[in-house]
């Protein structure tokens, strides 16, 4: 058994993963984090699963992170070094607990568009970490799984995925058009 900080943001796979290491009988506590996301309704679905599984969590508040702007001068999706800033902070805190392992869900799917959900990402940052003489490893046990595969894992655990939420835009409704809508879609249809 691992006591294991876990980075749960409230869409499929960090809430599949959650359920994965309660199963495991890992000693899970769950960090969510409110970083000016216009999404941030994904939290409540974060807690729900936490109290699900019946695991404590923590939120962080960080100061409003940036999306990068594409050629054209307009927003992307994409939040420069989202994941690497918080390790950061889950690091931190795992030393701070006596936590070992720091786990995020990053997928197959996610390393064309984020280059910190990249199998080089998560060895750089394990080495960053251990240069910086922190006892902690950074795991993404589903880096090498599509978000199908996921859906699959978190049915076979009778997550209830509808529970979840993916979409990048903050209304009150999924779009259906962003990448994250997009994808899930794919996922959970086929
Ligand atoms: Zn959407």
């Amino acid at each position: 058994m691992k006591t294991i900080i876990h980075l749960l943001s409230g869409g499929i796979d960090s809430t599949v993963l959650l359920y994965d290491l309660v199963r495991q009988g890992h000693n899970v506590h769950c960090l969510l984090f409110n970083y000016g996301q216009k999404h941030a309704q994904e939290l409540t679905f974060a807690k729900h699963h936490c109290r699900e599984v019946d695991v404590l969590w923590t939120t962080i508040d960080l100061p409003n992170l940036r999306g990068s702007k594409l050629t054209d001068g307009s927003g992307s999706f994409v939040v420069p070094n989202r994941n690497g800033i918080m390790l950061s902070v889950a690091v931190n805190l795992a030393v701070a607990a006596g936590a070992d392992t720091v786990t995020y869900a990053c997928n197959a799917d996610d390393k064309e568009m984020f280059p910190d959900c990249r199998p080089a990402f998560v060895e750089a940052m394990n080495q960053a970490i251990k240069d910086a003489g922190c006892d902690v490893e950074v795991c993404a046990p589903y880096i090498g799984k599509t978000k199908r595969e996921i859906v699959e894992i978190g049915k076979g655990f009778g997550v209830n995925l509808n529970q979840t939420w993916s979409c990048y835009r903050g209304g009150a409704n999924p779009c259906w058009t962003c990448p994250a809508c997009v994808t899930r879609a794919t996922a959970m249809s086929q």
